[in-house]
């Protein structure tokens, strides 16, 4: 089974000529279609944004694009705030969900005008010390154990570092409605990359319910709620996508029945990363050694320094041979890069058309969480981003990191020439 590419073998081997691969290549039209999507998936919803999760894919080229798209950003680090003002996005465009926070990064976060997201009941008072209490505050929520409206249970929280017990979390918000926050609401991610298309209405219902429950016991009533990330995408060429249309129309269903039936209309946000840029960026690498010892080895020249999921997950990436799509000459093969290390494979055992060398592979949905994780192991140096426009063309959106680069935080032999 193969997976569809936006782009053709043709325009893959006049990229690889002009620019050395190892590089990433982003479809711009996959991601602006895919934010069309969530929008109208929540287009019911007054004051509905998604705040893209900038970890995913941290590049201005693409922030801007999600900036003209009505996006938020969602950022955890001091450097990701400014990422997001750098391109475009301010103010309570920003949500900031952290954990382990200074009092540095909060005051970052309250002078760019973020929304402030607490992780604990203790970071009230931390809070307060490094900025004061602003007036829109949000409290993030780990129930433990999540259940589905028949009660099932779909997941357990009970070894997750975030979030804070239901008890801590009425603490945490009647103390900063009392300390004069007046916009309070609640976030929750329940889950990671998942593909059940209830996730997001089951989520919906528990943190509706809370907002009720909020109401009854504490007098407050929410003015977000925010159900974060955790839709998954299909990496297997048999995984079906969730339809997020499908998704928005099951949240609507429990936001009638639970919300707009008891007086209460409250924008919802999402923080969705891997769903928004996921499919559409490309990791193309050039097949540099063919290896048989007890196993068939295909050699590329990336290597987990460009994408780590496979090496740090096991993470199943699709890849296409670029040209041979329809070959039918197959070889089970483990594709490798030159780290040294063992785990440095981006697929094994893996089925694929007959490969040479020089043949570019082109691995599949690297667009979030895939340059991102880029580090610097082995002195390998991250290589370069490109853009696909809808026109076809390729323009570059972040260049390779040079030895220049590698060496910039060093100290070095001033005279040492490169
Ligand atoms: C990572 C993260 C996201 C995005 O997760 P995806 O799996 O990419 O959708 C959203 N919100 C928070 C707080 C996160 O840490």
């Amino acid at each position: 089974m193969n997976k569809i590419l936006p782009f053709t073998a043709e325009q893959v081997r006049n990229w690889t000529d002009q620019y050395p691969t190892p590089f990433y290549v982003y479809d711009e039209e996959g991601i602006r279609n895919t934010v069309s999507a969530v929008n109208k998936a929540f287009a019911w919803n007054p004051g509905f944004r998604e705040y893209f999760a900038v970890k995913a894919t941290p590049t201005p080229a693409i922030l801007r694009i999600l900036e003209s798209m009505d996006c938020g950003a969602d950022c955890s680090s001091v450097p990701e705030i400014l990422l997001a003002k750098g391109s475009g996005i301010s103010g309570k465009r920003i949500m900031f969900t952290s954990n382990e926070t200074s009092a540095s990064e909060y005051q970052t976060a309250r002078e760019a005008g973020a929304i402030i997201n607490l992780d604990d009941l203790t970071q009230v008072e931390n809070l307060e010390k490094a900025c004061g209490i602003p007036d829109t505050v949000c409290c993030r929520y780990n129930p433990g154990e999540f259940r589905f409206a028949d009660n099932a249970i779909m997941g357990h929280m009970y070894d997750t570092k975030f979030g804070m017990k239901k008890e801590q979390l009425f603490e945490a918000l009647r103390i900063l409605s009392a300390k004069g926050a007046s916009r309070l609401g609640i976030h929750a991610m329940l889950t990671s990359c998942s593909l059940e298309q209830e996730y997001y209405p089951a989520l919906a219902r528990e943190l509706f319910g809370l907002v009720l429950e909020i109401r009854e016991t504490l007098g407050i009533t929410l003015s977000f709620v925010d159900m974060a990330g955790g839709i998954g995408i299909p990496y297997k060429p048999d995984q079906i996508p969730v339809d997020i249309i499908a998704a928005g129309d099951g949240v609507r269903c429990v936001y009638e029945e639970m919300l707009r039936s008891n007086g209460i209309g409250l924008p919802i946000y999402t923080e969705m990363g891997r769903f928004v840029t996921g499919p559409h960026g490309y990791l193309l690498t050039s097949v540099v050694g063919k290896k048989h010892i007890w196993k068939e080895y295909v050699g590329v020249d990336a290597s987990p320094a460009d994408l780590m999921r496979p090496a740090m997950y096991g993470a199943y990436h699709h890849i296409t041979v670029s040209g041979k799509e329809n070959s039918s000459f197959e070889e089970t093969v483990d594709v490798v890069g030159a780290l040294c290390e063992n785990n440095d494979k981006f697929a094994v055992d893996r089925s694929l058309p007959h490969t040479e060398l020089g043949d570019i592979l082109v691995i599949h949905d690297a667009g979030a969480h895939g340059h991102a994780m880029g580090y610097n192991y082995n002195g390998r140096l991250r290589c370069a981003e490109y853009l696909m426009c809808p026109d076809g063309s390729l323009k570059m959106i972040r260049r390779a990191q040079s030895v220049q680069d590698y060496f910039s935080t060093l100290d070095i032999d001033p005279e040492f020439k490169f």
